[in-house]
C-alpha cells in the first residue's frame, strides 16, 4: 500500500460511519455487491471492543440486550406459521442457552429462513435436510441428527463462532462461512425478519436497533458485551418452566416447590448448567435419580428425576456438559426435569433458582 493510500484507508477508518462504503468502491477495484462487506470490519476499534468482550465477559445479568441488525439489499417480508415461528424460537433459545448474543440467533434464523423456509423438512437437495440443510455426507451429523432443530442449531453455532470475526461481519459473509452454499448473497433479504422473529423469542430486554454503515459495527460490539452468559447454560435445550419455585401443594414435602420443572420427555438430555464437581450421583429417594453439583461460585444445582446419570461423583463437569437424560423416576406425575439451586448440597437448602440462573446472564 501507498502511503497515499495509507492515509485515505485511515481517513476512512476514522470516517467509517459516513464515508466507508463510498470510499472503498472507489479503490478502482471492480466494485460488486460484495465490495462493502470488509469495509468496517478489519480497521474499527469496535471490532477489539467486541474481541474484547469475548474474551473478558464481564455484563451483569439484566442489561439490555442490543440486537443489531445492517440489513443490506431489498428485505423479505413474510408472514409466519406458529409452526415456522417455533422453529425461530428453537433456534434463537439453543442460541441463548450456548451463552451466545443475539446477534448469533439473527444469523441462524436468516440462514434457515433462506436454506428451509423456516421448517424442518425431511428433504432437500442432494442429502440435504433439516432447518439448515445440513447434509450428513458433509460430516454435519446423521439424518436423525440434522433434522434435530436442537442438534442442528448446536451445530450451526458451533460452526458460526470459529468465523473470525463472525460478530461484526455482514450476515451473508457470516452464515456463508458455515453453510457453503451456492448462492451466498440469498442469506441478506432475511435478515430483518429474523431480527423481528429473534427480538420477539428472546424477551423483554432484547431491543432490535437498525443501523446503516459501519455503525452497524459498533452495534454489533456492544451486544457481544452479553456473552458474559457464555460459561452458563439452561439445565435442557429449547424448554420453558411448567411448575415455578415456591409453587405451593400437598405433592411437596416442604408443602412448597423448591425448585423448577421443565416438562421434557424422558431421554432429553440435561446438562450442567456451570462449571463445577459431582457431589452427588445415584438415587435421592422422592427425587429418583438425581445429580448434585457443587459449582465454581461455591453454590450448589440439583438434576432429579432422571431416568439414566451418565456422570459420576467426585467428576469435573464444565457448562452444557452432559450429566445424564431426562425422566420420571422417584416422586413424580409424569416425565419432567426438577432443578434447584442451593446453598448446600442437602435438601432444604434451596434458593430461587430463576435468580440464580439470571444472575449468571441466562435469560428464563
Ligand atoms: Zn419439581
Amino acid at each position: 500500500m501507498s502511503k497515499a493510500a495509507g492515509i485515505a484507508a485511515a481517513t476512512a477508518a476514522a470516517l467509517c460511519g459516513v464515508f466507508c462504503a463510498p470510499l472503498l468502491m472507489g479503490t478502482g477495484q471492480q466494485s460488486d455487491s460484495h465490495a462493502w462487506e470488509d469495509a468496517c470490519t478489519p480497521i474499527s476499534s469496535a471490532v477489539q471492543v467486541a474481541e474484547q468482550a469475548q474474551a473478558t465477559p464481564t455484563v451483569a445479568a439484566g442489561a439490555q440486550v442490543i440486537v443489531p441488525l445492517n440489513p443490506q439489499g431489498a428485505q423479505k417480508t413474510v408472514k409466519w406459521s406458529q409452526e415456522q415461528t417455533n422453529w425461530a424460537n428453537v433456534i434463537t433459545n439453543t442460541a441463548r442457552s450456548r451463552g451466545l448474543p443475539p446477534r448469533a440467533a439473527v444469523i441462524g434464523v436468516a440462514t434457515a429462513m433462506q436454506e428451509s423456509g423456516l421448517r424442518n423438512i425431511n428433504y432437500g437437495d442432494r442429502d440435504s435436510l433439516g432447518l439448515f440443510q445440513q447434509r450428513p455426507s458433509q460430516g454435519w451429523g446423521t439424518s436423525a441428527q440434522v433434522t434435530d432443530a436442537v442438534y442442528a442449531s448446536n451445530s450451526f453455532y458451533s460452526r458460526l463462532v470459529k468465523v473470525n470475526k463472525w460478530q461484526t461481519r455482514p450476515l451473508t459473509q457470516a452464515a456463508q462461512s458455515v453453510q457453503r452454499s451456492g448462492l451466498p448473497t440469498a442469506y441478506a433479504k432475511w435478515e430483518k425478519a429474523a431480527g423481528e422473529l429473534v427480538v420477539k423469542s428472546w424477551g423483554k430486554d432484547a431491543v432490535l436497533t437498525t443501523a446503516s454503515g459501519c455503525s452497524n459495527v459498533e452495534n454489533a460490539a456492544n451486544a457481544s458485551a452479553v456473552k458474559a452468559s457464555g460459561t452458563w447454560a439452561l439445565p435442557v435445550e429449547n424448554s420453558h418452566i411448567s411448575t415455578p419455585y415456591k409453587a405451593s401443594g400437598g405433592l411437596w414435602s416442604s408443602g412448597y416447590h423448591t425448585g423448577i420443572d421443565f416438562p421434557v420427555p424422558t431421554g432429553t438430555r440435561v446438562q450442567s448448567v456451570g462449571t463445577g464437581t459431582v457431589v452427588v450421583a445415584g438415587w435421592g429417594g422422592s427425587y429418583g435419580n438425581n445429580v448434585v453439583i457443587k459449582m465454581s461460585d461455591g453454590r450448589y444445582t440439583q438434576y432429579a428425576h432422571l431416568s439414566r446419570i451418565t456422570v459420576s461423583k467426585g467428576q469435573k463437569v464444565t457448562a452444557r456438559e452432559q450429566i445424564g437424560l431426562s425422566g420420571a423416576t422417584g416422586n413424580v406425575t409424569g416425565p419432567h426435569l426438577h432443578f434447584e439451586a442451593r446453598t448446600g448440597p442437602a435438601y432444604g437448602t434451596d434458593f430461587d433458582p430463576v435468580g440464580y440462573l439470571r444472575s449468571h446472564g441466562l435469560s428464563l
